[in-house]
């Protein structure tokens, strides 16, 4: 990993979910059977039409929200609320992820296709809390969701961020699409590596990889 390529950063961009904690503690997949619940009970569908919706629409739109928005016109602040109402007690404070993030230089933000009070949560839940300077979710982006580019627009704008000297962490490929053009540097934090021109670096273990840069 060349370390020099992190020397100019002067702003991480964290995603949440699968990203500040690893897959393996499940916490989407609550979120995923409290989405489908909601589909069933908002579409009057069954299980598995829900479940097919939800699929279909995170496939094309980035997030199952968005196309609930723009095919049934949901409301999306009680989904929001509803679909983050779980057990947090699955993740664990991870002190040597804390330490590493805290090391990097400069601006730190959180920015997910969740809600920002659910991020929050999260980054307490994990023992992260006081280590960034924003956290933004999918309201901050008027409910576009990554990977769209007014959804990156919205939040950087707000932030003020300048992509050329800003790093993107994400387990979703997609979603480093567009900060590869606007300039930023993509790290993609996931078990499988994807071969793909937009993909900068590739990491199973985001605070290994955090404390390599660091050296
Ligand atoms: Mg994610």
């Amino acid at each position: 990993m060349q370390t020099e390529n992190f020397r100019d950063t002067r702003a991480w961009v964290f995603d949440l979910d699968n990203t500040l904690y690893p897959s393996e503690m499940r916490l989407f997949d609550q979120i995923e059977a409290r989405m489908t619940a909601y589909v069933m009970q908002a579409l009057k569908v069954d299980e598995t039409e829900a479940t097919r919706l939800r699929r279909k629409y995170w496939a094309e739109y980035g997030t199952t929200l968005a196309g609930l928005m723009a095919h049934h016109d949901l409301d999306p602040e009680p989904y929001l609320v509803d679909v983050h109402d779980i057990d947090f007690s699955v993740l664990r404070p991870d002190a040597e992820l804390r330490a590493r993030i805290k090391a990097l230089p400069g601006r730190r933000i959180v920015y997910t296709n969740g809600s920002a009070p659910y991020a929050r949560r999260v980054v307490e839940a994990r023992g992260l809390s006081g280590l960034f300077d924003a956290v933004y979710g999918i309201e901050d982006a008027g409910y576009h969701p990554k990977p769209q580019a007014e959804a990156f627009g919205q939040v950087f704008r707000r932030d003020g961020l300048e992509p050329a000297g800003a790093a993107m962490f994400e387990d979703d490929p997609r979603n480093l699409l567009v900060p590869h053009d606007l300039g930023m540097r993509t790290v993609h934090v996931a078990p499988q590596a994807l071969k793909a021109a937009h993909i900068h670096h590739h990491t199973d273990d985001l605070s290994g990889f955090l404390a390599r840069l660091l050296r």
